[in-house]
């Protein structure tokens, strides 16, 4: 289900009905590739949906939300291309099993390498299993985090934290880079007119050289239509841009309710522009909840007054509920600002049952 919501790069689409195995697929749409959150089912995704991915982020190696890996394989399998996967610690263990299952007598050498990113809380850990080396795993170093990004380019920013299931799980939030933006009335007040110094400044802006090269730019007629070397562009730029807010998505899913997973959520999630978060089950299912540290609708009414997410799906409810949708929709209250989302039970088709199904011709 697409979701048609304010992002300038971002089209979030939810593979996934409301009881189905959670898969959100996340366009990026200058770049023209996408990002995968977990890959429970996939078998229903078009091929040109499978292929378009840039990279998989896996929160935990429970099998709803994991077990889709091969069907990923598969697609992805025969390009020359690095494919990234993230993940919690253990992950690279995982692969390697999935990957050993299969015979490689007649690989390629134009086949994909998969590199997988181990993500630790202070630092991550690669491994890479190259196609045309029959997917054997090899190191491929560790990198220490100095913040929470895991993944970046030109568009779009991937943040994550461990939080806990009873295992470790990775909670995920997807930003889209800010895009360069002048302000004409800040730009007058700057002293400044316009010329080819703003193509020089916009180049630099996404080359990452803010700061880092001087730039010669026109002033004003006010100010004498001189010229005017500037050294310190990153300051010039933040006098002068338009204050655009970066609008983002929250991924949580299959987490306890706890003071620590409240406060990892809270600080990596709060704010988010759509927040897509698992309910797993209703008010009076409490206790299960608790056992198998997961979220019922209570825990998620609290989250929500502090995260304040724009627009709030939920998904991932349990199995357990199904025919009682409209109860979890009932039981969520979110405060105000917040527009819930609903989604219908089930995207997948459900095998028939046996009355359902109609003999003869
Ligand atoms: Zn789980």
């Amino acid at each position: 289900m697409a979701l048609h919501l304010p992002f300038r790069y971002l089209e979030p689409t939810c593979f996934a009905g409301l009881l189905d195995d959670p898969v959100l697929w996340v366009k990026v749409r200058p770049w023209g590739r996408a990002l995968l959150f977990d890959c429970g089912q996939l078998h229903h995704l078009a091929k040109r949906a499978l292929k378009s991915v840039a990279a998989l982020f896996v929160t935990h190696a429970h099998m709803d939300h994991f077990m889709g890996f091969d069907t990923l394989v598969r697609h992805v399998l025969v390009s020359p291309r690095v494919f990234d996967v993230f993940g919690p610690p253990g992950l690279a263990d995982k692969i390697e099993h999935k990957l050993c299952a299969y015979d490689w007598n007649l690989h390629e050498r134009f086949w994909c390498t998969f590199r997988v990113h181990e993500v630790y809380p202070n630092h991550i850990q690669k491994w890479i299993f190259p196609g045309p080396l029959r997917f054997e795993r090899q190191p491929d170093g560790v990198c220490d985090r100095s913040d929470r990004t895991v993944f970046a380019n030109r568009w779009v920013r991937v943040d994550a934290q461990q939080a806990d299931h009873h295992i470790p799980v990775l909670i995920y939030r997807i930003t889209e880079q800010p895009t360069f933006s002048l302000d004409t009335e800040r730009l007058a007040a700057a002293g400044l007119a316009g010329g080819a110094w703003i193509s020089d400044l916009k180049r630099q802006f996404y080359r990452g050289r803010l700061g880092k090269e001087s730039l010669t730019v026109t002033q004003s007629y006010a100010e004498g239509g001189g010229l005017l070397e500037i050294a310190d562009t990153r300051r010039l730029y933040d006098m002068v841009q338009r204050r655009l807010v970066s609008l983002s998505i929250g991924y949580m899913t299959d987490i306890g309710y706890s003071r620590h997973n409240e406060e990892t959520v809270t600080g990596l999630l709060q704010g988010v522009t759509l927040l897509v978060g698992e309910c797993a089950f209703l008010a009076d299912q409490v206790e299960k909840a608790r056992r198998s540290c997961h979220l019922c609708t209570r825990d998620m009414n609290v989250l929500l007054q502090t995260l304040r997410p724009k627009y709030y799906l939920p998904v991932h409810l349990s199995k357990s509920c199904g025919e009682m949708s409209q109860k979890l929709y009932q039981e969520l209250h979110p405060p105000v600002g917040t527009t819930l989302i609903h989604l219908p039970e089930r995207l997948l088709a459900r095998p028939l049952l046996p009355c359902e199904v109609r003999l003869g011709c």
